[in-house]
């Protein structure tokens, strides 16, 4: 094998030669001014491209999400989340600790739903002095916690309308939700008119180095503004990052169907090897997890992998996560196939740890 194989995550893809091209010729001012022709442009074009007034350029994905909860909510406020979402796993507790509001979570099923009932049960009274105040729902979609599972829009309208009957906003956690709509074959929009909010990360399967974008209404994008400047991410001649956004939204969303294709393919190749615990139907965009069913721990099959050149990411005990995206082909599919039939090969280790997944 002559590279790596990384599949880990599709936060690791490399910029496109047009993104260099794009970011080498951007007009370029001072953001914090305002004057940066190029994410001026970018922003535009992203409030356009998810149907929502305004649009803010952020540095990640969850600088967006805690602009967004904070744009929404006050100190001593209450969002509802799902127990498995990234704003609740994977953001160091942002909303809480920087903006002094609380998580109340709720079950997330496979479907990467937080049930209607549940959330209702979550609401507290307001009448009550004992009680946080509730003010934000959070969804995810895809989910990445249920691996990469599209969130279907007609549930999410229904939580829309659920929750601004009870006087609640929706931000949509949508790190990945081109990778939603490309699934479903619908314009992004279909998925994104059911939120007040949403942030994309332009950074995973849309390949772009930097970024992420928060859009909502033109008000609550202003607050996000100050929010943004006071949590450090106010940058300066970010046109260079901006640049990239604009080919990532321009050319890189229609070629995601690549990657669900190649996770496709991947997925129906694992379940022909032995050891392999996953159901390739559940397999819906780029996110593969799989099980090892034979006692082998994730945390020695990700490093015997790795000493064959492919990565992969622990995803819990006995669970692993691979990613596929720019840059990977299908003779990489193959390659990565012949890998785990020889890793799945060797016996596993009799005392081998269960290792505690972490994922991007
Ligand atoms: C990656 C991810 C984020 C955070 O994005 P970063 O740019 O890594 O901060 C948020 N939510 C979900 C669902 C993600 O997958």
């Amino acid at each position: 094998m002559t590279s790596v194989i990384d599949l880990r995550s599709d936060t690791v893809t490399q910029p496109s030669p047009a993104m260099r091209e794009a970011m080498f010729h951007a007009a370029v001012g001072d953001d914090v001014y305002g004057d940066d022709p190029t994410v001026n442009e970018l922003e535009r074009l992203a409030a356009a491209k998810v149907g929502k007034e305004a649009a803010l350029l952020v540095t990640s994905g969850t600088m967006g999400n805690l602009c967004g909860v904070l744009s929404h909510c006050q100190r001593g406020d209450e969002v509802i989340v799902g127990d498995k979402c990234h704003i609740y796993n994977y953001e160091a507790g942002g909303v809480s600790v920087l903006g002094g509001v609380a998580m109340h979570t709720v079950h997330t099923t496979a479907k990467g739903e937080l049930p209607l009932a549940d959330l209702a049960a979550a609401v507290r009274n307001r009448e009550d002095p004992h009680s946080a105040y509730t003010r934000l729902v959070c969804l995810e979609n895809t989910h990445g916690g249920c691996g990469g599972v599209v969130v279907a829009p007609s549930y999410m309208a229904q939580v829309k309308a659920w929750a601004h009957a009870n006087d609640l906003q929706v931000h949509l956690d949508g790190a990945r939700v081109f990778n939603a709509a490309v699934a479903l074959g619908v314009d992004v929009k279909e998925i994104t008119q059911h939120v007040d909010s949403v942030q994309f990360c332009m950074s995973k399967g849309l390949s772009a180095p930097i970024g992420s974008i928060l859009a909502g209404s033109a008000d609550l994008i202003r607050k996000a503004r100050r929010l943004r400047k006071m949590v450090g991410g106010g940058m300066r001649q970010a046109g260079v990052i901006a640049a990239a956004g604009i080919v990532a939204l321009t050319e890189m969303v229609d070629r995601l169907a690549e990657d669900h294709v190649h996770a496709k393919v991947l997925a129906h190749g694992l379940a022909s090897i032995p050891g392999i615990r996953i159901d390739p139907n559940q397999i819906e965009t780029d996110i593969v997890v799989f099980g090892l069913s034979d006692g082998r721990s994730a945390g020695d099959f990700a490093a015997a992998m790795t000493a064959k050149g492919v990565l992969v990411g622990a995803f819990g005990p006995g669970k692993i996560r691979a990613v596929t995206h720019y840059g990977i082909d299908g003779n990489h599919i193959e390659q990565t196939l012949e890998v785990v039939r020889a890793v799945m090969a060797t016996p596993p280790t009799a005392d081998g740890q269960p290792v505690q997944g972490a994922y991007r």
